[in-house]
């Protein structure tokens, strides 16, 4: 661990150097990639020291020399966790094998059977399936609000949650996707306030800060109680891996790390170290590629052919999700949609005529991509329900990523022409 303080430096400094101490290995400016499953005790006594810590305690230890077995803890998980803790703002966080390990994990350490869950629509499919399909299974009832900026909207979910059973949890993605519709954060955390009078326990407010990534909204800083992000996407930012972040509270972050070490879903060796070095340029990448979106997403939105762009740099001043993005957002993002006159024949037809941009699910990539939201992320939607949500049949999400924007533009231009 580095002897600094994390709150003596900005999320940018943090994420190049922060929670490595090159004396750990031998000078190296670098971070080795720690490859072993198993660690050595010093002595039989200092074996039985950090068992009873792991066992009388909360959990696995933090450190070099407190290491047992790589599925506790390893040197590599120590060193992503406390970047992300720092750049997020947290006392702590807990990095998994994947968003959805995260997602996962929080539902298993914090609903139990007879529980309610609140969260938006739409949300990532995934977390759908989790709350909608998964959990029910396991006794837990779950509730939805479609506005996340409408306190009235909000309030009325959570009483109908709280009629269901004892509301644990309150599901926040903001933005969402692909409509970028905003929750507001500090709504959230009055209703989890609100509710734990009523109740009395308070709801966990859980916010997936995936699609801007944590330099762009900083949800720890409104108050709520765990930040997730799937590190698969910005962070990791190279379409080459797979792995989740918990930022929080010490107290449940060492409730994730030690359920973790049962459900065996941590972040390995070699990919904690892949997000550690990939973290240290994520917000020039991140910035750059905003800068490239806002290009995009101008250009499209004077093509005659598209009849919409839904992106959080054109929100409506005066609006009330405008108020909640000046207060939450420092960036619009660069994953945005926009919506084809015409439906799935002509989306089809400029999808198959691209050359640069890459047909393909996810975001967050060095490389931009795009897909026909309808066929593909929301398949299992059925049309009704979409359309009310406001992906059409000609609705394409675009991931922006780190091509020239007058690239990208020209790829788009021809391809239009066969709309
Ligand atoms: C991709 C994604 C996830 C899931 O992350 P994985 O790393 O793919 O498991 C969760 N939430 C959002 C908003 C995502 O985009």
């Amino acid at each position: 661990m580095s002897p600094e303080h994390p709150a003596n430096y900005r999320p940018e400094t943090l994420a190049v150097s922060f929670g490595y101490d090159p004396a750990q290995a031998l000078g190296a400016v670098k971070p080795p990639v720690y490859l072993s499953s198993t660690f050595i005790y010093p002595s039989a006594q200092h074996a039985k020291d950090i068992h009873r810590a792991y066992f009388d305690n909360e959990g696995p230890l933090v450190g070099s020399g407190s290491h047992i077995y790589a599925r506790l803890g390893h040197p590599g998980l120590d060193i992503l966790e406390s970047r992300l803790a720092a750049i997020d703002g947290a006392e702590a966080a807990a990095a998994f094998a994947s968003g959805m390990a995260a997602h996962s994990s929080i539902a298993l350490a914090f609903v139990r059977p007879g529980d309610s869950v609140l969260h938006g629509r739409p949300i990532y499919g995934g977390v759908d399936m989790l709350y909608g399909a998964v959990m029910p299974e396991f006794g837990a009832s779950v509730e939805t609000y479609v506005d996340g900026t409408d306190p009235e909207g909000v309030r009325a979910a959570a009483a109908a949650a709280m009629a269901k059973g004892p509301l644990a949890l309150i599901v926040a993605e903001t933005p969402a996707n692909p409509t970028a519709a905003l929750v507001d954060l500090r709504l959230m955390v009055a209703v989890a306030n609100e509710v734990a009078e009523r109740q009395g326990r308070r709801p966990l407010v859980v916010v997936d800060n995936t699609l801007l990534g944590p330099f762009a909204q900083r949800p720890i800083a409104h108050g709520v109680d765990l930040c997730l992000t799937s590190l698969t996407k910005y962070c990791a930012g190279h379409s080459d891996l797979l792995a989740g972040g918990i930022s929080g509270r010490l107290e449940l972050v060492q409730k994730l790390r030690a359920l973790r070490t049962t459900w065996g879903n941590h972040c390995d060796p070699f990919t904690a170290w892949l997000v550690v070095r990939s973290l240290e340029s994520a917000s020039v990448r991140i910035e750059r590629a905003m800068l490239n979106a806002r290009a995009v997403a101008g250009w499209l939105r004077e093509h005659p052919k598209v009849a919409g762009v839904t992106y959080l740099g054109f929100l409506e001043e005066g609006s009330r999700a405008r108020a909640v993005y000046d207060r939450q957002c420092t960036g619009a993002g660069s994953t945005f949609s926009f919506h084809l006159h015409g439906g799935e024949a002509e989306s089809f037809r400029m999808l198959d005529r691209l050359r640069l941009l890459k047909l393909a699910v996810s975001l967050g990539g060095s490389e931009t991509l795009i897909c026909h939201s309808a066929s593909t992320t929301h398949y299992a939607v059925p049309r009704d329900l979409r359309i009310a949500g406001g992906i059409t049949d000609g609705t394409m999400r675009l991931s922006i990523g780190l091509e020239h924007p007058d690239d990208l533009i020209a790829d788009l231009a021809q391809a239009l022409e066969a709309v």
